[in-house]
């Protein structure tokens, strides 16, 4: 919700084409990049890592490997998994960004306009896409989450619109990697054989955690498995797993909890005696941790959902973030 407070897009892309003149003759000037590996290729953490994705994408140019640009950093690691290296990967948005509110920078529209291919989530997650895109000439995009059975949002002014947060699911997640495969291998089809070994190979490797996280949760009593979160964003790992969701509003878009949000939470705490709570990386925990003093619970951690984090962090991929977020939910229902 931090970017680009009091500054309208329609005024921020009114800059952008001449950025964009600008930006082609300073690109070629730039030194190359160092290795690039999937992690340091993959995701922006500062100005001098956005440079750092600059110059990835320059050498991607130079190589004549393929650049994909991804709306966040959690498809972005999904599809670096299938492009290897093959293909060029970066998020838009860097680790950490809070990515529902998000408004794109003439920056970040110069690294669309230098892209082969921009991925997507889909269901409203990017409300800024069909404006970018629009600002974009001749770059094809794709929506990852296209043929994945949508959950509505069922409460809060966004109820009846799609819930965007689908990739918490490793079902979908296939669904996902599916659709990256064909749309590397449409791209690129010189390596298509890569990118489809490389998606087989991740499919298994999500369908394997699937089922270890299936068994993990099933170690906690049935009537014990709540999930309590800042933001809605579990409905479809809750529906994965038997799992019942409260969440303090539907999606960070509209973060900020009303007094009413908070104490029907504490009730539903209260009453259920549910012992812990949690809240996502990218939010506020404040009203989180008022639910928790108030309801007698334990606020016990920090999910990862709407990014990723760095590489010595706890959830630097798809896999690991799955992991970590359901590892601190079955821990703390079982320690408390
Ligand atoms: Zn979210």
């Amino acid at each position: 919700m931090a970017q680009g407070i009091g500054r309208g897009l329609g005024q921020r892309f009114g800059t952008i084409a001449c950025l964009l003149l600008v930006n082609t003759a300073c690109t070629t000037a730039s030194t190359p990049a160092p290795t690039d590996s999937p992690a340091a290729s993959t995701l922006g953490v500062s100005d001098t890592k956005q440079d750092q994705n600059q110059n990835f994408t320059n050498q991607g140019k130079n190589q004549g490997k393929k650049v994909i640009l991804t709306s966040f950093t959690v498809i972005a690691d999904m599809a670096q998994q299938v492009a290897g290296d093959k293909a060029i990967v970066n998020s838009l948005t860097k680790i950490g960004a809070e990515i529902h509110g998000y408004e794109p920078t003439p920056s970040d529209l110069r690294r669309g306009q230098q892209a082969d291919l921009i991925l997507d989530n889909g269901l409203g997650l990017e409300k800024w896409a069909e404006k970018f895109y629009g600002n974009l000439r001749n770059i094809p995009h794709i929506t990852l989450s296209q043929g994945v059975a949508v959950i509505d949002i069922s409460q809060d002014s966004s109820a009846g619109k799609p819930n965007p947060h689908a990739w918490m699911s490793p079902k979908a997640a296939l669904i996902y990697v599916e659709n990256i495969r064909k749309a590397l291998g449409d791209l690129d089809p010189i390596n298509a054989s890569t990118y489809n070994a490389n998606a087989a190979t991740y499919s298994q490797k999500i369908k394997t955690l699937d089922q270890q996280l299936r068994e993990t949760i099933a170690t906690v009593p049935p009537e014990k498995r709540f999930i309590v979160s800042c933001e809605g964003a579990f409905s479809y790992l809750a529906q994965d797993y038997g799992l019942k969701e409260l969440y303090l509003w539907a999606v960070n878009s509209e973060q900020q909890a009303t007094p009413k949000q908070i104490q029907q939470v504490i009730q539903r705490v209260r009453s259920q005696k549910i012992p812990v709570v949690f809240c996502e990386s990218t939010v506020s925990a404040d009203a989180q941790k008022q639910v928790a003093r108030e309801a007698g619970a334990k606020f016990a951690g920090v999910f990862y959902v709407d990014s990723l984090t760095t590489a010595n962090g706890v959830a630097p991929t798809y896999l690991d973030l799955l992991t970590y977020n359901v590892n601190i939910l079955v821990k703390g229902l079982q320690e408390n």
